[in-house]
């Protein structure tokens, strides 16, 4: 019986999965710097500019609107009117 190991060393040394960032799509090692790149680059204004036309909640970015109309009025980015 033989047992090929070269194939399981692949995949330990594969293990670093990019995590991207949901709007501008760069990738990132760690969900530390990922986030921090969120808070720096897309959340950058302290001001809550975008509002839920459903219940009147306000949101610090579009990303955490679109978050929030998915989770709590289960709405995934299309257009309603
Ligand atoms: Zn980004
Ligand atoms: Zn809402």
């Amino acid at each position: 019986m033989r047992v090929k190991v070269d194939k399981l060393e692949v995949g330990i040394m594969r293990s670093f999965e990019p995590l991207p960032c949901p709007i501008c799509q760069r990738t990132y090692s760690s969900p530390g710097n990922l986030k921090q790149h969120l808070e720096n680059i897309h959340m950058s204004s302290n001001e809550l500019n975008f509002e839920c036309r459903i219940c009147g909640n306000k949101f610090k970015s579009k990303w955490y609107l679109h978050k929030h109309l998915h989770r709590a009025h289960h709405i995934r980015g299309r257009k309603e009117t």
